[in-house]
């Protein structure tokens, strides 16, 4: 892959931004936002995208917004960060400590944010000396932890027109200065599920008069599971919990109504799309066989986050650019749920794992506790890699597009 040399371009630009990108960070920690509420965070970016003499274009909402730099006929790429915080309450005794009681930058959207930023900014005076080969598309998403901000920025046409999206998550595991990188899923899907059966009622002695829907409920309940292990993949892991049965009310009397409700969680995203129906379908049989009527309410979450090869690699060369060889670590698939996936089921791209676990240190955070800090050295590490990603992905999607000018057929060999 092509690419241009950044380092001391970068050097230069963080020696003058890093200290103001780390206070910008922790004046978002201070004042955090909630998901579709984050409207001083959304102001705040948007007055420094203008004074640095970019349009950014607010979503309609009026939280979020995204951002072009670059011109030309070139490819276009994304780079996304979230910018919402958390219902829960700062543990920190820090100077930044969030101001806002039951709201905390927990998950580390304020860093992303900054990093985000600072990438922004860089890529501007790129733009401005004539040396990106294309366009960047600059994505603040609202509402990562609702979901529903990736939908609400793709109604919106946020990623209409781009060939390539990239993202990065703080990663609490991870020292500073390493990145983790995996190709195909790297989060998992969570689904909610809600069944309710009605059937004639009566009294317990008579049970064949009714649909005697309690005996139905608990076989649906152990059959729906155990089913569904055999008609999917079990690379897939996907799993059907029940967390809560209602049902009844007397130790004599049948009732006419019920209810269970539970998660599935999958790896897989062809097993995630395949889910709804087979779940329907094996309802419908095992209620049927007993005689009670079932209705399904199926709640999408988030599909996995399916990383693309391609842009994995991208991202490892960018990193390896940016950060030096062995700065690219393995990191495994997580049962956490990412609103990134909606960009990736529509465009191929690719979501990183940034450390930001200060080596010199024993503490481990984890992301969604009260407690949740970074070492704030993975911002500017976090600008050299989006840049670096942003500038390969930019090179080599102009050099792929010319050489199939050139000869129609060059992708095929
Ligand atoms: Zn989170
Ligand atoms: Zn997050």
């Amino acid at each position: 892959m092509q690419g241009r040399e950044l380092r001391g371009e970068l050097d230069a630009f963080l020696a003058e931004t890093e200290q103001g990108l780390r206070a910008f960070r922790r004046d978002l920690h201070r004042h955090p936002e909630l998901a579709f509420a984050e409207y001083r965070t959304t102001r705040l970016i948007a007055e420094r995208l203008t004074a640095a003499g970019l349009h950014p274009s607010v979503l309609p909402r009026g939280t979020g917004l995204t951002c072009e730099v670059g011109s030309g006929d070139g490819p276009t790429i994304a780079l996304r960060a979230d910018i919402d915080a958390l219902p829960l309450q700062d543990e920190k005794e820090v100077a930044y400590r969030s101001t806002v009681p039951g709201a905390c930058h927990a998950c580390g959207h304020d860093v992303h944010t900054a990093i985000l930023l600072g990438t922004t900014l860089f890529l501007a005076q790129q733009a401005d000396a004539g040396l990106l080969p294309g366009r960047v598309r600059l994505i603040f998403q609202p509402a990562e932890e609702l979901p529903g901000g990736a939908l609400e920025v793709m109604a919106h046409g946020g990623i209409s027109g781009v060939d390539r999206i990239f993202g990065l998550h703080c990663d609490p595991r991870v020292d500073v200065g390493h990145v983790g990188l995996k190709t195909g899923p790297i989060t998992s899907a969570c689904d909610k599920l809600a069944i309710r059966v009605s059937g004639p009622g009566g009294h317990t002695a008579r049970p064949h008069l009714t649909a005697d829907l309690v005996f139905a409920l608990a076989k649906i309940l152990t059959e729906l599971p155990a089913a569904l292990s055999r008609r999917i993949d079990p690379r897939s892991s996907l799993s059907l919990v029940w967390g809560r049965v209602e049902a009844g009310s007397a130790a004599n009397a049948i009732p006419d109504g019920g209810l269970a409700e539970g998660t599935v969680r999958c790896l897989d995203e062809n097993a995630w799309h395949a889910a709804p129906d087979l779940i329907k379908a094996l309802l419908e049989s095992v209620a049927g066989a007993y005689g009670v009527e079932a209705t399904m309410e199926y709640s999408r979450g988030v599909p996995p986050v399916v990383n693309d090869e391609v842009s994995v690699q991208m991202f490892a060369e960018a990193a390896a650019r940016a950060l030096g060889d062995g700065s690219v670590v393995p990191t495994q698939q997580s049962l956490g749920g990412e609103d990134f996936a909606w960009y990736l089921e529509s465009i191929p791209g690719a979501f990183a794992r940034l450390g930001t676990r200060s080596p010199e240190t024993d503490v481990t955070y984890d992301i969604h506790q009260g407690t949740f800090d970074v070492d704030e050295r993975c911002i500017g590490v976090g600008v050299r890699l989006m840049a670096h990603t942003a500038l390969t992905a930019l090179w080599e999607g102009k050099r792929v597009s010319e050489v199939s000018e050139e000869h129609p057929l060059a992708e095929l060999f």
